[in-house]
């Protein structure tokens, strides 16, 4: 960082806005990507700059604001709070560690608020995502993603209602939403609701614990599509279950008693031929039973 492109009073201003939590950024991993920030990529101190030199003496009244967040697409509702959600194809339930917003595939998706990006790309179930550090070492993460705007890349400083990328429906997805997910420093996931449409003072406003409650109550989630990658797992829930009967034995086993049984009929059957044999000669009775041989 090139410490002469900001004042004195740029860099207390820019402490007095919190913004100096993202200082930190290179040594943060972001949860879902875990990328870091090159070294190179500091990125808040041209814009500070540009902030500190355009401000009035007398500090205006968003100076007050440590961070205040936007509806990531505005005008569009939460269709899947954040807290535990059983879906079609799973046994149980699970934390939903976000809000779910329904829109268009192509609705523009903005940065709830100021900050640096900290990572963006793709990562399985997540599909296409941004993620961006904020002031408090809060992340918020925008997934599923359609496609990300041109050139947006690490270390790139944003303002709140920057477009990040368009809605879509990447990664394991049930349709064009975003997922849309707010973390602490210690990368827990936050109830966005007690964050969006709302702005903080300063950093015990943030309601850092509350945030991290949900309820026991599992909800079930009702989606309109499947994903082609669940599709077995749905049918497989939805089939009746197949029943299968432990075999008593094992294939040896029936072998040895296959081979006893034939031991057996060929010993009995040479028993018999014995006594078939043994009654030749003998003078058979009217009775049908033979008569004592009489000895010459
Ligand atoms: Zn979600």
């Amino acid at each position: 960082m090139a410490d002469g492109e900001m004042s004195a009073r740029g860099r207390r201003r820019a402490a007095e806005a919190g913004i100096v939590a993202v200082a930190g950024l290179s040594a943060f991993a972001v949860a879902h990507a875990s990328l870091l920030v090159p070294e190179t990529a500091r990125p808040i101190s041209a814009p500070m700059a540009a902030v500190a030199k355009a401000a009035p003496v007398t500090a205006p009244p968003e100076d007050d604001v440590l961070i205040a967040f936007e509806e990531p697409v505005p005008g569009h509702a939460v269709v899947s709070p954040f807290g535990l959600r059983q879906l079609p194809w799973e046994g149980n339930g699970r934390l939903h560690e976000g809000v779910d917003i329904s829109a268009d595939a192509g609705v523009p998706v903005i940065a709830a608020a100021d900050g640096v990006v900290v990572a963006a790309g793709t990562k399985g179930g997540y599909g296409r995502y941004v993620a961006v550090r904020h002031a408090e070492a809060l992340t918020t993460f925008y997934a599923h993603l359609g496609g990300i705007r041109d050139g947006l890349k690490p270390g790139m400083a944003i303002k709140a209602g920057d477009t990040l990328g368009r809605i879509g429906s990447t990664g394991t997805s049930t349709g064009p939403h975003l997922h849309f997910e707010i973390r602490d420093a210690q990368d827990r996931p936050l109830n966005p609701a007690m964050f969006l449409g709302k702005a903080f003072d300063e950093a015990g406003d943030l309601p850092l614990d509350k945030a991290k409650r949900y309820s026991g109550r599992v909800r079930m989630a009702y989606v309109s599509f499947i994903p082609e990658s669940k599709r077995a797992l749905m049918d497989a829930r939805n089939a009746p279950p197949v029943r299968v009967f432990k075999r008593a034995t094992t294939d040896a086993q029936d072998e040895a008693a296959a081979t006893r049984n034939l031991e057996g009929s060929l010993a009995r059957e040479a028993q018999r031929q014995e006594k078939m044999d043994g009654l030749k000669g003998l003078s058979i009775g009217p009775d049908g039973r033979p008569r004592a041989q009489l000895s010459m």
